[in-house]
């Protein structure tokens, strides 16, 4: 059987839905189980809305009336006044209805995912019942019912061992009667609460689902042709990868490439799972495999960017040299703030850390600092990793720049830069 994920971009229109269509119609012979994204800049939107209704903003109605109306308008041009997909949606949308009725009491990561989930429900009701019309036969599955999570909001962790029980014992029955149509990045707790499993994690969704099915293969359909070796929104002259191994694509995604979730690569490597990833606009193209014995020669270096970076550099108050007892404590604090370091390095009166800016963990964790330790810190600075720099392009890259830190190991370089 086979897994695919469409995301966002492939979904943002009609047309998107469409070609989604096209490209389905060619596997349809095959067991196959989709899953998709929120539509478009969903997402994005829900959060906006969310943040509105925590505050009670004026702008709650506006907001929620724009994501309506952006939905609807895809599926007026999808399908014929009257169809049940329009009862499906607004049954969906009225969920968020109930949600904002009254004023907020709940914490507000729980919040956030019983509202931001809302658009992989109707995104998935939508090319569901899209599909189903061009004769495709297809049927829509609420995930929350097989990824099951504990209770950490926003970054779900996934109970394995119930997930698998309940993908195995039922989806093999519904893949031999149709094409399953699912949501990524939800999932559901034992008390039937939603949760999310982090932004972007539709990815991790589909190598869920085709780990616990021992699928042949996952598909990813993208807007770039495959991996490239860089952003080609900040960088020129960008090559594609053919192959890459489960090794190598873990080591892009842990320092931030965002071609695909982190989380994704895992659960494929231990069930021996092909991934692909391919254009949605050129489906015939065969993009990029991560495999095993991948064969990469790296032409280019592999570089990936990191914005909005902080650069904090810390000491002990007492200026002392800095110590493993200091080390401890600095780690326990970032770890209370759920803070993952970028790049760390370590002299003799200091401890110096570059990680992503999020303005309320930093915050606290300055005054988690401020009794014990000195700090210094840059904001608005900028990582950037390379991998298998043989020609040497760190140079030119940093040239004319102010580096901040540098770090050079085998197959790594690492540099923050203003
Ligand atoms: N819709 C979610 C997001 O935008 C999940 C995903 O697209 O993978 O983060
Ligand atoms: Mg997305």
């Amino acid at each position: 059987m086979l897994v695919f994920k469409f995301g966002g971009a492939s979904v943002k229109d009609a047309a998107g839905i469409i070609n989604l269509s096209n490209i389905v119609k060619k596997y349809a012979a095959e067991p196959l189980l989709i899953v998709v994204s929120a539509m478009g800049k969903t997402t994005n939107a829900l959060e906006k809305l969310t943040q509105a209704y925590i505050d009670q903003s004026d702008n709650l109605t506006v907001l929620f009336d724009e994501l309506k109306r952006y939905h609807y308008q895809i599926i007026e041009e999808l399908f014929e006044p009257g169809h049940p997909v329009f009862n499906e949606v607004a049954n969906t949308f009225v969920e968020i209805d109930w949600a904002i009725e009254d004023e907020p009491q709940d914490d507000e990561d729980f919040i956030y995912d019983q509202l931001v989930s809302i658009g992989e429900l109707v995104s998935t009701r939508i090319v569901a019942a899209y599909l189903n019309k061009v004769n495709i036969k297809t049927q829509w599955l609420d995930v929350r019912g097989y990824v099951h999570t504990d209770n950490n909001y926003r970054e779900g962790n996934v109970d394995w061992v119930k997930t698998r029980e309940s993908i195995q014992h039922n989806i093999p029955t519904l893949l031999n009667k149709g094409i399953v149509v699912t949501q990524g990045f939800l999932g559901g707790t034992s008390e039937n609460f939603t949760t999310t499993l982090g932004r972007e994690g539709s990815d991790y969704t589909a190598s869920i689902f085709a780990a616990c099915l021992q699928a042949d293969s996952v598909t990813t359909w993208k807007d770039v042709p495959g991996i490239l070796n860089a952003d080609p929104k900040f960088f020129s002259d960008t090559i594609k990868f053919d192959e890459l191994s489960y090794t190598e694509a873990i080591e892009m995604t842990y320092y931030g490439a965002s071609v695909i979730h982190p989380k994704t690569i895992k659960p494929l490597q231990n069930a021996n799972i092909p991934l692909l990833v391919k254009s949605f606009n050129n489906p015939e193209a065969p993009g990029t495999i991560i495999k095993e014995a991948a064969e990469t020669t790296f032409t280019k270096p592999v570089i990936i960017l990191k914005q909005n970076q902080v650069l904090l550099s810390i000491s002990p108050r007492d200026y002392s040299f800095i110590s493993e007892n200091h080390l401890s404590e600095i780690f326990r604090l970032f770890a209370a703030q759920q803070i993952k370091v970028n790049v760390m390095q370590t002299s003799a009166l200091s401890f110096s850390v570059c990680f992503d800016f999020k303005a309320g963990r930093f915050t606290k964790l300055l005054e988690g600092l401020s009794s014990g330790f000195k700090v210094k810190y840059n904001e608005g600075i900028s990582l950037i990793t390379l991998r298998h720099d043989k020609q040497g392009v760190l140079k030119e890259l940093v040239s004319g720049k102010t580096v901040l830190m540098e770090q050079v190991s085998r197959n790594t370089a690492q540099v923050v830069l203003r």
